[in-house]
């Protein structure tokens, strides 16, 4: 008895000390596909949490998205609504500048490299559906697709699994749903259509725009380079 009082004191005394943390509600964010979801800040435990799954080689970005995101049906979120998400994340956990390491690739010099997430660009996905109607420009036909959700991560993880797994996507090839039928179709496709389609699954120029130009400080070299999503991005750098 004397113990559950002690405990429910310090419970209300670490509540009374964080009651003034403007970052403890919830914000809500507009996604790409047009959705509305909530977002809340990482506590140092989910960072904690988050830390050990990276070292252990294993993506925290799901659990991530478990802990901060409410109004969605996680395992439906568009794969580009989740990058923008975690972008938004770390920019309400840790401020909007993330810092980064590269080398150049022209001197090999160590950089850092500082970005403003506030300031990548945005390209929203009109009529941003799970699914969508396309023509495919070398055999004519048209193709009903499914856009990539969480769900489909491990199934496309690389570019041999996404050419394997592609069949999962198209729901309807002309007037085909039988999956025998679009297997044995798609593998006789010319690369150009299945190019196609995979752009249009993976949604490719929406979202957040994680492509950066880097100056190297030492040579002046421009390099191209995509945003790394690794363990540094999910604490604070
Ligand atoms: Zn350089």
């Amino acid at each position: 008895m004397a113990i559950n009082e002690e405990k429910i004191d310090v419970d209300s005394i670490v509540e009374g000390l964080l009651s003034d943390l403007p970052t403890n509600t919830e914000t809500e964010i507009e996604l790409p596909s047009g959705g509305i979801a909530k977002i809340k800040p990482i506590t140092f435990e989910e960072e904690r949490q988050m830390v050990a799954l990276s070292n252990k080689g294993e993506d925290p970005s799901t659990l991530l998205i478990e802990k901060c995101v409410t109004g969605l049906d996680l395992n439906k979120i568009l794969l580009i609504d989740k990058i923008y998400l975690l972008f938004k994340l770390r920019e309400l956990s840790f401020g909007s500048v993330y810092k980064f390491h590269m080398s150049c690739p022209s001197c090999k010099e160590q950089q850092t490299i500082s970005i403003d997430i506030n300031e990548m660009p945005v390209a929203p996905l009109e009529g941003g559906s799970e699914k969508v109607e396309i023509d495919l420009p070398m055999c004519k036909k048209k193709v009903l697709l499914r856009r990539a959700s969480v769900s489909d991560e491990k199934v496309i993880s690389d570019t041999s699994k996404m050419l394997d797994n592609l069949w999962r996507f198209i729901l309807k090839f002309d007037e085909y749903d039988d999956p025998m039928i679009i297997q044995k179709v798609l593998s006789k496709l010319p690369a150009g259509d299945v190019n196609t389609m995979i752009s249009e699954i993976m949604c490719e120029g929406f979202g957040i725009s994680t492509e950066v130009m880097a100056r190297c400080s030492a040579c002046g070299h421009d390099s191209k380079m995509e945003l790394p999503l690794d363990k540094n991005f999910f604490s604070v750098s």
